[in-house]
């Protein structure tokens, strides 16, 4: 029998697992570079820069011989960042096989990647699977509690539909331990949608990015006022090139809420950099990371394009309800 509504809810499903399959294929066709590729990025600042923020956020709150649960680690760039606060157990989930396979190979330090380090001192679980579809707390029940969970520039990926979004919360949630930290990164849909008003069009960037609005998504959106599935392409040079939703902040704070997650802070990259870099540790940190120049015109910093990528995205701590942190 004709059920237009099943149709429809069957026809969102099936489309967001495309869109789920896209975004994995993409990151997983994504190599390892070698030092001189990185090096010779047009973003390489920019990635440095975005090092930089994860390092601050790790330092801020990993305790030696936490638990670390890493939701889309990627091929596992943090894994250092990790290692140096001393954590005591890593568990990395993310939906590209390949990219969970450099992961695999970083951790395990015999490949000809670009480190020549000791192997690392924390015990690792990684996982190829689908954060925001998954019930972690059923795959990891054996690994939890995590004193840490964190989500790098990928958070917005569970933005596609509502299930998606409860689903990614809903596993943090159910995997801290009371008074445990969720940490990330995400793009921050309050300067994108400022971006969008101002440019006139569906389309805007720089020589380094460009986002793209589909005419149809908006409209349909906005009509039906639904914070979830407002999707848009997003393309940055040699890095992303796939599609991804809007995370209006104040639905994800709540939504958070509803989950016993609990704002601690939110603040766009370029509000972020300014703050970290008032403490001589973070300036230091800066200056080994290379981002940040010395101020002269050449080479050894951000240009003004990349600059202005970084304020697409912003950096939020909640923190899992319940008894404080261990002391
Ligand atoms: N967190 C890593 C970092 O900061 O280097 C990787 C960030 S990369 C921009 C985004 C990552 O999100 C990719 O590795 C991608 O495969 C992963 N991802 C996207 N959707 C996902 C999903 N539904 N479940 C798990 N991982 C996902």
């Amino acid at each position: 029998k004709h059920n237009p509504e099943g149709d429809a809810q069957f026809l969102e499903d099936e489309s967001t697992k495309i869109f789920a399959r896209k975004v994995a294929d993409h990151y997983s066709a994504r190599t390892n570079q070698t030092l001189e590729e990185r090096e010779n990025s047009p973003i390489i600042h920019l990635k440095k820069l975005n090092n930089w923020i994860k390092s601050v956020l790790i330092q801020l709150y990993a305790r030696r011989g936490d638990a670390v649960l890493d939701l889309a680690c990627g091929k596992g760039g943090d894994l250092i960042k990790w290692d140096k606060a001393k954590i005591g157990y890593y568990v990395g989930v993310d939906i590209a096989e390949g990219s969970i396979e450099d992961c695999r190979t970083r951790y395990n330090g015999d490949a000809d990647h670009h480190q020549r380090r000791k192997r690392f001192t924390f015990p690792a679980r990684l996982i190829c699977g689908d954060c925001y579809e998954a019930r972690l707390d059923e795959v990891l029940a054996d690994d939890a509690p995590f004193d840490i969970c964190s989500c790098q520039f990928a958070m917005h990926y569970s933005w596609s539909t509502e299930a998606r979004a409860r689903r990614a919360l809903a596993n943090v949630s159910a995997l801290l331990r009371p008074g445990g930290t969720f940490i990330g990164t995400m793009p921050d849909a309050n300067v994108i949608v400022r971006k969008l008003r101002e440019a006139g069009g569906l389309v805007f960037g720089n020589s380094v990015y460009w986002i793209r609005f589909d005419e149809e998504f908006l409209e349909k959106k906005f009509k039906s006022s639904s914070p979830f599935g407002i999707k848009y392409k997003f393309h940055l040079e040699d890095a992303v090139d796939c599609p991804e939703w809007i995370v209006p902040f104040h639905v994800f704070k709540s939504l958070a809420e509803e989950y016993d997650l609990e704002l601690v802070f939110v603040k766009n990259s370029h509000e972020f950099v300014h703050e970290y870099m008032k403490k001589p540790e973070y300036v230091e940190l800066m200056r080994r990371l290379g981002a940040l120049g010395d101020g002269n015109q050449d080479q050894s910093t951000l240009s003004p394009d990349e600059w202005e990528v970084a304020y697409l995205y912003l950096a939020f701590v909640l923190r899992k309800r319940g008894q404080p942190d261990r002391t």
